[in-house]
């Protein structure tokens, strides 16, 4: 069997072309540019370069975006009062705490500290609690898991009473990405660096989401036949033979797993592309919810 390639680009592009019609349509009825909000604290390199791209994607979406770095030793004070700036700021719409933050600053108290109509990463307490809770419902999702759902959802992928295994028990992925699943009423299984078994877990899974940051850990033999994988990990590896030096890859060994599983999301060209396209989505849903037409 060839896999079908769960093709996150192409599926990324679809969701940005709805982002833009909808946002034209609000300008032309008089309302003002959805704005997003970025607070990077420090010069992490990998964290600028994911900022500039939200920059761009606002441009070329029609959005506004503001972006704010503080010193990589800001205090908490510091921090909080830029996040109560932005909250009461009308033009700002999103407000996205790029992390990691530095070790010295309490997380939860700045994701905390955001106004929950402008918690476009879905990372605030309350919107995850309702994401845990039966018959509740979060104002954001995270982007990277949604992105998940929304290209298992394109390929007309069965979640009832699925078997899904999800590999990583993140904040940010792993662990919404389970629940999103429970919500759609899959049969889950979190995998995490205690399990025991993983790969004879793995393979039972008729849906695996792979988030364990282990470069190309799934190897064919982890994969039932027919199943559906999407690769969340995305890894730089050195390589002198590349023209870029580098090359990049996920935690799915995505050759090999092709020839057993039914579809396959690559890394890169899957889930990336399709995190920062929901990103842009929940940042017109924030516009929207905010100041509904
Ligand atoms: P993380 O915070 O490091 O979490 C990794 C999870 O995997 C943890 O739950 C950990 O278990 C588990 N784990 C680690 N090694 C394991 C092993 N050998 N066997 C089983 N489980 C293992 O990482 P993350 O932030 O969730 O990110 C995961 C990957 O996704 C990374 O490659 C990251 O770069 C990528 N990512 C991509 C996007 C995107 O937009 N494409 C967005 C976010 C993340 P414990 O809980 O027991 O430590």
């Amino acid at each position: 069997m060839t896999a079908k390639k769960i093709d996150g680009r192409a599926m990324a592009k679809e969701v940005r072309e709805e982002v833009k019609v909808s946002v034209a349509k609000r300008i032309a009825a008089g309302k003002p540019k959805p704005g997003l909000a970025t607070v990077l604290v420090g010069s992490d390199p990998a964290s600028e370069v994911y900022v500039g791209m939200k920059k761009r994607m606002c441009e070329n979406l029609g959005m506004n975006s503001f972006a704010h770095t503080l010193e990589a030793d800001a205090s908490q004070e510091e921090v909080e009062a830029l996040v109560s700036k932005l909250n009461a700021d009308p033009a700002v719409n999103g407000i996205l705490v790029q992390l990691p933050l530095p070790d010295h600053l309490d997380e939860e108290k700045i994701l905390q500290a955001v106004d929950i109509t402008k918690d476009i990463d879905g990372f605030h307490p309350i919107n995850i609690g309702r994401l845990a809770q039966k018959g509740r419902e979060s104002l954001f999702v995270p982007c990277t898991p949604n992105g998940c759902l929304v290209m298992l959802d394109k390929s007309g992928v069965d979640l009832e009473g699925a078997n899904a295994v999800v590999l990583g028990r993140s904040n940010i992925v792993g662990m919404p990405m389970a629940l999103l699943l429970v919500k759609r009423n899959a049969t889950v299984t979190i995998c995490h660096s205690r399990t025991k078994n993983l790969k004879e877990i793995c393979a039972e899974a008729d849906i695996l989401i792979a988030a364990v940051g282990r470069e190309e850990i799934v190897k064919k033999d982890w994969v039932k036949p027919g199943a559906v994988v999407i690769d969340v990990g995305t890894h730089r590896i050195d390589d002198e033979t590349k023209e870029k030096g580098y090359y990049l890859t996920g935690d799915v060994a995505y050759e090999e797993v092709s020839e057993v599983a039914g579809a396959v999301s690559p890394s890169p060209g899957g889930v990336g592309p399709m995190t920062i396209a929901m990103l842009m989505r929940n940042t017109l849903r924030a516009a929207e919810i905010q100041d509904p037409m």
